[in-house]
């Protein structure tokens, strides 16, 4: 017998958006996810009173008022304005690009001085319709910024040649001829207050949970025990690969407590040569304006995906996404089932496109 409305596979933000809109609306859901916890890679976890992103730094931005005050009903955010700055061979440079970054590249003053610079290496690289991520790169900001802030950085972060990788990444960072290191354009910024798993506290409340249980290992009993399906797991492992196999980017974290206040200043510093094998050193406490006696840092260290490594990033090059759009044919023809979030629409999702996503689908099948 079928016991519940919605089986959904993954407590991350997609899953647990979706299961609390449905639950709202009278569906009796159970989740189920892998891990020993909820909240996929927003996760955070409590070490010496500070709240360390377990996967990786989480910068909550959007510019959709509704997705700003979705998220608020859970928790209040600070203040925090993402501000990286880049260590290339020990000089420091603000992100994302703009006219402090120009001045400590060039020494321009005035934003005519650096267009005019950009504009000047843009003409000598030729390049007119930029087809890869290296071309866009220095189409939008020249060839010196490129060669130290960006060409080394992507090509240890994506295990590939900057020539092979698809322009809409680099695309995110935000171009800028004023004096303003905020590293997103978006209206609303922040991170909750408490750590991100008052979010997923607030969305799985009411909602029965199993953890620790992999889809996979009994698919058969979970695929009947309800009526419909929400998978935000691989898609192509839910199609048993049989297309081969997608490619995905993992990460390896570092922790270190340190017997200190204040590390390195800022939460955010990329390392953008090819001399560390790290992108980023993550200071957690910075996203908190903590003042405890200690402070926990993480070294991020990119790594090929392989059998048995989390799948963090979607790598959207042409032989995966000719690959996906197969995988899409199929589960387009499926009833009963929903595919959402970064691993199931093999997208490069921020926060709060998963939680658009997931409200949009939520709407469209249960009003
Ligand atoms: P996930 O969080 O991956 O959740 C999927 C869940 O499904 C997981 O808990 C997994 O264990 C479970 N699962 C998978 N397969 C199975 C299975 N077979 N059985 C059971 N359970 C299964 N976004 C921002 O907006 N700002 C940022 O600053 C930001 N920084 C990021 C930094 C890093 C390093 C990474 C990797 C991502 C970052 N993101 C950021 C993106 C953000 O993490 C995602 O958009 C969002 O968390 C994705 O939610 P999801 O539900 O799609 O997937
Ligand atoms: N990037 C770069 N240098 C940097 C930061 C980012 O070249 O110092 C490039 C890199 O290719 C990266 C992309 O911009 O993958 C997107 O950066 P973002 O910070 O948005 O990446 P994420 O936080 O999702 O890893």
């Amino acid at each position: 017998m079928q016991k519940y409305d919605y089986l959904i596979v993954g407590s991350g933000l997609f899953g647990a958006v979706f299961a609390h809109e449905a639950n709202k609306r009278g569906k009796k859901c159970l989740i189920i996810d892998k891990r020993n916890h909820p909240g996929g890679n927003i996760y955070c976890e409590n070490v010496e009173g500070i709240n360390v992103h377990k996967y990786g730094a989480h910068i909550f931005h959007t510019n959709d008022k509704g997705i700003w005050d979705y998220v608020n009903q859970f928790a209040e955010f600070n203040r925090y304005t993402n501000s990286p700055v880049a260590n290339y061979h020990g000089k420091m440079y603000n992100l994302p690009f703009n006219m402090n970054t120009f001045y400590q590249m060039w020494g321009t003053k005035t934003p005519a001085e650096a267009q005019a610079k950009i504009n000047e290496q843009k003409a000598e690289s030729g390049i007119k319709n930029p087809q890869n991520l290296e071309e866009q790169a220095i189409s939008l900001v020249g060839k010196d910024i490129y060669e130290i802030l960006i060409k080394e950085y992507t090509e240890k972060q994506w295990g590939r040649k900057a020539t092979d990788l698809p322009a809409f990444i680099i695309k995110r960072l935000p171009v800028r001829f004023t004096y303003d290191n905020n590293y997103f354009n978006d209206k609303y910024q922040g991170i909750p207050i408490g750590g991100y798993n008052k979010i997923i506290e607030g969305l799985l409340d009411g909602i029965e949970v199993k953890l620790e249980v992999d889809f996979f290992e009994d698919r058969e009993y979970w695929e009947n025990i309800a009526e419909n399906l929400v998978f935000t797991g691989k898609i192509d492992e839910y199609y048993d690969y049989c297309y081969g196999k997608l490619q995905y980017r993992s990460l390896r974290f570092e922790n270190k407590i340190l017997d200190e206040e204040n590390f390195q200043g800022n939460a955010v510093v990329n390392y953008t040569s090819s001399n560390e094998p790290y992108t980023r050193i993550i200071e957690h406490k910075h996203f908190e304006f903590g003042t405890q006696p200690k402070t926990v840092i993480t070294y991020e260290y990119p790594d090929e995906w392989s059998e048995g490594k989390e799948s963090y990033y979607p790598i959207n090059d042409e032989v995966n996404s000719e690959l996906y759009r197969k995988y899409k044919e199929l589960a387009e023809k499926e009833d009963n089932i929903i595919f959402g979030g970064r691993l199931a629409e093999y997208k490069y999702y921020d926060m709060h496109q998963v939680i658009g996503s997931a409200l949009t689908k939520v709407k469209k099948i249960l009003q």
